[in-house]
């Protein structure tokens, strides 16, 4: 695919080479072309990359997209905490049985 040959932006990360398999489906940035898995990949990549020519509409689309990312990090890293908190009350206790 095709690197963003935008003049006004001269990122140094330039996106991956990327190869979609044979009757595999990808969603294709309109503005670079380089393919998403899932749309709100798609999505996120627009609203992430392409902010100052995006639409309304992508712009909308955007915003509901990265609130919903935002609110399964939440729950992630509720989760990540969760999971610590059982890990080192497990090691203290197996610490004060042990000894
Ligand atoms: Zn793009």
């Amino acid at each position: 695919m095709t690197a963003n040959t935008d003049p006004q932006h001269d990122r140094t990360d330039a996106p991956p080479e990327t190869d979609v398999p044979a009757g595999a489906t990808a969603h294709g940035c309109p503005y670079c072309d380089r393919p998403f898995r899932r749309e709100d990949q798609r999505t996120l990549h627009v609203g992430l990359s392409h902010y100052d020519r995006m639409t309304e509409a992508e712009e909308a689309a955007f915003r509901e997209v990265y609130s919903a990312e935002e609110e399964e990090l939440g729950l992630y890293r509720l989760k990540l905490v969760g999971a610590l908190v059982v890990v080192y009350f497990g090691m203290l206790l197996l610490y004060a049985v042990v000894t």
